[in-house]
């Protein structure tokens, strides 16, 4: 089945992640408008997207983006909700992500922080509130291309409850009973699905955000 998809790419806003102003390089950004037509020939790209549909998620798939200098976004998706238990979960700000990175992010969403939602702070979760998925940049303090400059790597600012409340990393890290038990507790199950997992108790830069990569590694800090 071969399908043309005609996407129209939105403005990406990107969020830095470990990487201080002054070693911060260029953003690469998406092309406002453009069609895409997405590689369906790829065996492992269809069946990404099969599984993240069955699971639920709302997402358009994207064509194939070589920015240069290392810095691309391959069979990946515009994600807009994953599957919850009980209906569709928001996830805000995201631009392009890896297809397989936006499955674990799919699962680590319902299984993991979703539920914990629940039995720890009584409330559903509404929504997820990303600081950006792709953008062209190094580690920081390296030469290295981040996973973000893949779109394997995702960060998360804050959750929204279904009854209002919002949990920020910032505020919730070190402050609240429960706000603190329910955030160690996504950052520990993240930790279980994705290859690295980098939140504040890593370094100041991460203070405000839990940075989840897609990978078979386990550094988890
Ligand atoms: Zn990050």
């Amino acid at each position: 089945m071969r399908r043309i998809l005609a996407i129209a790419f939105l403005p990406l806003a990107l969020a830095g992640c470990g990487v201080s102003p002054e070693t911060r390089e260029p953003v690469s950004r998406a092309p406002t408008s453009g069609v895409g037509s997405v590689n369906w020939e790829k065996p492992a790209a269809r069946q990404c997207v099969r599984e993240l549909s069955a699971s639920g998620a709302q997402f358009a798939p994207l064509s194939d983006r070589y920015y240069g200098a290392g810095c691309q976004a391959l069979d990946s998706v515009q994600l807009d909700r994953v599957g919850g238990d009980l209906g569709p979960l928001v996830v805000t700000n995201l631009g392009p992500l890896a297809c397989p990175m936006a499955n674990t992010f799919a699962a680590w969403a319902r299984y993991g922080v979703d539920r914990a939602a629940r039995q720890i702070l009584g409330s559903p979760l509404a929504r997820i509130e990303t600081m950006g998925s792709y953008s062209c940049r190094n580690v920081a303090g390296t030469s290295r291309r981040s996973a973000h400059s893949r779109a394997e790597a995702v960060d998360i600012g804050a959750f929204v409850l279904e009854d209002g409340r919002r949990i920020s990393v910032k505020s919730g890290w070190n402050s609240g009973e429960k706000e603190r038990e329910f955030l160690r507790t996504v950052h520990r199950s993240a930790c279980k699905r994705f290859g690295t997992v980098l939140g504040p108790d890593y370094n100041a830069a991460h203070a405000d955000h839990l940075h989840l990569e897609h990978g078979n590694g386990s550094f988890c800090r």
